[in-house]
């Protein structure tokens, strides 16, 4: 059933959950269905490093450095961005805030302009499940294309369909450097949870199964929450047009 509540204007969303619990096609799919808007800080990062701007200037120092990006700074970069940005129905962030200190300095910025961060929605997956989403991923040892054996199969094993080089598993897909890099996660993220339950902002949605069925799962907690309305509702269908 529809429902329609005037008072929602726009939804701010952050999506947690480790590596390979699948918050980049979430987010994809909240862009394409719902009209929220997508921000992914590596390709902001990438942006304002390409446009040579202040900011991107700063951030350059401490990447070419091998440093930290520091959690004052990457909430800068994200805080000019999200004002810069026409933000109609919301958006969803998606590998940001990554530590406690960046959600609570988002939430300063933000709430001098009243409007808060709505929810975190926490992707849950099983560790097993991880590991085997994450070391199936392919590269072509020619020219770099992304591949996946579940996913995004090549059209032939072990070949890449754009120049025929051979494909290769990157030594950080790995099963055991997988378990090392989630357990890494794990003990960063634990506050950062800790900080949006303390608030009453966290919700989790379980990351099993297929993209379109979490997908699913996320659209009935969103409504749920009242975090969407009738008119995500007509996006989603000029989207599917
Ligand atoms: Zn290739």
């Amino acid at each position: 059933m529809r429902h329609y509540n005037s008072s929602v204007s726009a939804v701010r969303i952050v999506l947690l959950g480790p590596p390979g619990a699948g918050k980049g096609s979430l987010a994809l799919l909240c862009e394409q269905r719902l009209g929220l808007a997508h921000l992914s800080t590596g390709e902001i990062f990438r942006q304002e490093i390409a446009r040579r701007s202040v900011l991107g200037r700063r951030v350059q120092r401490y990447v070419a450095a091998g440093r930290l990006v520091p959690d004052a700074l990457v909430v800068q970069v994200m805080a000019s961005r999200l004002g810069a940005m026409k933000v109609r129905r919301g958006f969803v962030l998606d590998g940001f805030p990554r530590t406690q200190g960046q959600a609570a300095g988002l939430d300063q910025v933000l709430d001098r302009k009243r409007k808060p961060i709505d929810g975190a929605v926490y992707v849950t997956s099983p560790e097993a499940l991880l590991v085997r989403r994450l070391c199936g991923r392919r590269v072509c040892s020619r020219c770099g294309a992304n591949y996946h054996l579940r996913t995004m199969r090549p059209k032939h094993a072990g070949v890449c369909d754009h120049c025929g080089g051979s494909l290769m598993t990157r030594k950080d897909d790995q099963p055991a450097t997988i378990r090392k890099r989630l357990a890494l996660d794990h003990r960063t993220a634990k506050p950062l949870l800790t900080y949006y339950k303390n608030t009453g902002r966290l919700s989790t949605v379980d990351g099993r199964g297929h993209i379109e069925t979490v997908f699913q799962r996320t659209l009935t907690l969103f409504r749920h929450r009242g975090w969407i309305d009738g008119r995500h509702d007509r996006t989603q269908v000029h989207a599917r047009n």
